[in-house]
This record gives structure tokens, sequence and C-alpha cells, in this order.
């Protein structure tokens, strides 16, 4: 048996509920999909949907061309790059895009992560790719997500607006977006004790 996709749904609940409590999505911010595997086929969270208290029959199973063939709701404004993400690598079974509060403000502040860091981000994450800002839900912002991640990065910072983690499932997703946050913070703090504790 493989993958159902009763368990596919409940997945998705479960991490934006996990995401939503450490605040790295909130009502208006953040969605995630999972490929049912080997096929065209993708459950994704609704557009503009409190992702804290998601239930399965909130979520929409669309193509990949972004026809609805399950559900009631909208699906995600940002359908487009999950399934250009999903069009690039057959490797990839899960995205999810997250607002971290800190990276994003390290993106705002025009710096960038120092992945050596924390050996979570080491182990975890592959190559973290930064795209320039482009208008939330774009065809654009979707044509750059899909072409950095066929160079075989899974972490993505889109600069001023968020994070994009993907894995060959959900988990192996939300760790990459909660290991970009980790880091933001280490960093973020690692800064701030060493300015505070200077003679
Ligand atoms: P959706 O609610 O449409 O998924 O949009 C959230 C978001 O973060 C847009 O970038
Ligand atoms: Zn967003």
């Amino acid at each position: 048996m493989g993958y159902n996709e009763e368990k596919i749904k409940e997945d998705i609940v479960n991490v934006m509920r996990n995401l939503y409590r450490r605040g790295l999505v909130s009502a208006l911010s953040g969605n995630a999909s999972i490929r049912i595997q080997g096929s065209n086929y993708v459950w994704i969270t609704p557009s503009g949907i409190f992702k804290g208290g998601l239930r399965v029959d909130d979520l929409v199973k669309i193509d990949l061309n972004g026809n609805v063939i399950e559900g009631f709701r909208k699906p995600s404004s940002e359908w487009r790059f999950h399934v250009a993400i999903y069009k690039s690598r057959p490797d990839i079974n899960a995205v999810i895009h997250a607002h971290n509060p800190i990276t994003v403000a390290y993106s705002i502040a025009g710096l960038r992560l120092d992945e050596s860091l924390l050996s979570e981000v080491l182990l975890f994450i592959k190559r973290i790719e930064y795209i320039p800002y482009i208008e939330p839900g774009t065809e654009a912002l979707a044509k750059l997500v899909g072409e950095k991640a066929r160079t075989g990065c899974n972490a993505m910072i889109l600069e001023k607006h968020g994070v994009i983690g993907m894995g060959r499932d959900i988990y192996e997703a939300e760790m990459i977006v909660e290991s970009l946050e980790d880091l933001a913070y280490a960093q973020l703090l690692s800064k701030l004790i060493r300015f505070l504790s200077r003679e």
C-alpha cells in the first residue's frame, strides 16, 4: 500500500499546526503541499484560511496545471511555485512555504545567513538559494523558483517575503524550514551577545 491520501492530508494539517505554534506561518502566510508519490497530483493548503487550525476537508487536490480535482476551497495562491518545484525535481514530494520572522528580518536587512554556524544546517540543508523579491503568487516567481530548484538545493529564501523548504517527505521539509529559523535566531543572538559583552 502506498502513502494513502487521508494520511497525506493529516500530515499537512499537523505540520501547519506545528509551524503556526512556532510562529512561522499565520492566518495569511504560509502554505504546504504533498505530491501523491509517482503521480501528477498534489494536496495543498487552501488560500487565505487560518493556517493553525486547518481541517483535512479544507485541503485541495490539484494537478500539476493547477486544476482543482477535489476539495471545496481555493488552492494556495502560491500553487504555481509548488508545482514548478515538483516539475523540476522528481526526488521532492513535499514543499513548505513559511514566513520565518527572523529569517525574513535578515533578508530585509540585506544580510545573508552563515550556514556554517549550526551542525543541523550542515546536515540537512544542501544549499540555500536566494530568490530576489518578486510579487507573491505570480508566474514570474514560480518560474524562478522552478529554475533554482533544478540546481539541487532544498532550501530557499524569498527575499523580503519568506522561505521554502522541500523534502522527500513533509517532515523533512519542515525540518528545513525550522532549521533556517534556528540558524537565523542563533546568528542574531550570537551577534547580540558579542555586542553586549564587548569591553
Ligand atoms: P495563501 O494563503 O494563498 O497560501 O498565501 C499565503 C502566502 O504566504 C503567500 O505568499
Ligand atoms: Zn508567502
